[in-house]
């Protein structure tokens, strides 16, 4: 029997209130159920909503670096139960082992490094204008925040969100993705165990229309932050924006690695495959596109093509595979289509392009995919497919690769790979993306640098670094006149 996980509401572990319920399965064995969750619905989400209302009022008042102890002590659990907890992931989500440690290792930096931020949680003083007057800038907590996660990191991004959120002395709504909510309860669990006050932090599990919606329309929710696809997340901006709440956003990608002909071949295969094929290419920041030079791109593409021919698909749990599977079978369809799409276009495809189920347990398994001949326009190379697919395109010189990297309505992490310092610092200059990389793929981001895109990535906030802290507190400027008599600003000066 499948074990049966519960919201989390009010410090309670409880069912959805119509007792209705959704199954997690595992990717590489479809037919094995991870566990049995509540499907929520709008009257579980306003009680978590109210909940964290409530005990809001005090949390805000715990003084900051008591709010940190709590999310080092969460980290350092993580710390101790970190197999446990990768092993989880990989059967509820498919990301190959190693790979599912480094996402647990996200979230154990991401904690250590905000808990060091409730000794800081940093306004500013200012001179005043006047005389014998006083003014700075002092940080505040938001209130209740509805935090909306994408199941490609279980652990990792709702860290991102939960830490600093916590931290900020906000109450929190976490409504974690339906294909992943059994590492999200976990990390409740965690959270519960690290002293996290009831109702602080409260768990609702479901589908986003049913579950996600509620908390985009409750007027007492007064900030979402979420990650997801760009399509969901125009829809969370156009609620939020009807409501005036502050809303922050982390979509998709379209992120492309740039050879230059004097790059080192072999360590643009190494990292083209990495960040190709890792995550089975569901990373947002996954190099979907290779931008060659033409002098190079032979060379490389027959480097490449080699090495993905040899990847080694199968269950993460395996130690000798590199590819997992795809989160679910609508997800394998979709990356399936686009292979015909991508043929159809015109591009070459190399290597893959087909559905590998049938012989592996009937898991959602992809074959590792490479087109070349993708000319920039295609919607291989526009869409994002998150997939284990690439596509090469040749370019004629630096402009033009740039041009290429820039001519999506993305805008997260691209890469150059280059020997000539002077292009490499062109590249830093003109690329238009949140994250540069500059001889390493385009995955790959530290907590300790703000994590973000522009354009259609975003909406122009950053998660993680000292950007965590402005995404999830207010700011108040405060004035403190000991003259002992009526000062006028701009007139009495
Ligand atoms: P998704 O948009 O389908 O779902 C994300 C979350 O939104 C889920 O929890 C889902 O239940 C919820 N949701 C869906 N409809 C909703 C609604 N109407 N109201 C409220 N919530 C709703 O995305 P996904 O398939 O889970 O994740 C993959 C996407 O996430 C990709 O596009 C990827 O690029 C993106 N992503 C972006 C980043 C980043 O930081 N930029 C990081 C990881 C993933």
């Amino acid at each position: 029997m499948a074990e049966a996980y519960l919201n989390y509401i009010g410090g309670r572990w409880m069912s959805a209130q119509s007792g209705d319920t959704f199954e997690s399965h595992n990717p590489a064995h479809p037919s094995e159920v991870i566990g049995v969750f509540p499907r929520s619905a709008a009257l579980d989400v306003a009680a978590a909503i109210a909940a964290a209302e409530e005990a809001h009022q005090a949390w805000r008042l715990v003084p900051a670096p008591h709010r940190g102890d709590v999310v080092l002590k969460a980290s350092m659990i993580i710390e101790s139960r970190k197999e446990e907890l990768a092993v989880l992931m990989t059967r509820e989500m498919g990301k190959v082992l190693a790979e599912a440690r480094g996402d647990v290792q996200e979230a154990i930096d991401m904690g250590k490094y905000i808990a060091g931020e409730g000794r800081r949680f940093t306004g500013q003083t200012v001179p005043s204008e006047l005389r014998d007057k006083f003014a700075m800038l002092i940080r505040d907590s938001i209130g209740v925040v509805g935090l909306i996660t994408p199941w490609n990191f279980p652990l990792a991004i709702p860290s991102w969100k939960i830490f600093p959120a916590l931290l900020c002395g906000n109450g929190i709504v976490f409504k974690p993705a339906e294909d992943t909510p059994a590492v999200a309860t976990v990390f409740v669990r965690i959270l519960e165990e690290a002293g996290v006050p009831p109702g602080v932090l409260n768990l609702v599990h479901g589908f986003g229309p049913e579950a996600g919606q509620p908390i985009l329309e409750d007027p007492r929710v007064r900030m979402i932050s979420f990650t997801g696809s760009s399509e969901v997340g125009r829809l969370v901006a156009e609620e939020a924006g009807k409501r005036l709440k502050r809303v922050s956003l982390e979509l998709g990608g379209k992120n492309a690695i740039l050879v230059m002909e004097d790059a080192d071949v072999d360590l643009v295969v190494e990292g083209a495959l990495w960040g190709g094929f890792g995550t089975s290419g569901q990373r947002c920041t996954a190099s979907s596109r290779l931008i060659v030079h033409q002098g190079v791109a032979n060379r490389v593409t027959e480097a490449l093509l080699e090495r993905v021919r040899a990847l080694k698909v199968g269950d993460g749990l395996d130690a000798n595979v590199q590819v997992g599977p795809v989160i679910n079978r609508e997800q394998l369809d979709r990356i399936h289509g686009y292979t015909e799409v991508g043929t159809k276009e015109g591009a070459r495809l190399l290597a893959g392009g087909k559905i590998l189920s049938a012989n592996l347990d009937n898991g959602h398994f992809y074959s590792p995919t490479l087109f070349d001949r993708v000319e920039p326009t295609m919607r291989i190379a526009q869409e994002e497919i998150f997939g284990p697919t690439v596509g090469i395109t040749s370019v004629t010189d630096f402009d033009h690769a740039i041009e290429v990297a820039n001519g999506t309505q993305y805008g997260l992490s691209l890469a150059i790979y280059t020997k000539d310092i002077d292009r490499a610092f062109r590249a830093i200059r003109d690329l238009q993306s949140g994250l540069v990389y500059v001889n390493a793929p385009t995955i790959g981001a530290e907590i300790q640098l703000p994590f973000g895109g522009i354009k259609g990535t975003g909406n122009g906030h950053r998660e993680a670094g000292f950007s965590a802290i402005e995404q999830f507190s207010e700011l108040k400027s405060v004035y403190i006149d000991y003259s002992g008599k009526l000062q006028r600003a701009q007139i009495d000066v």
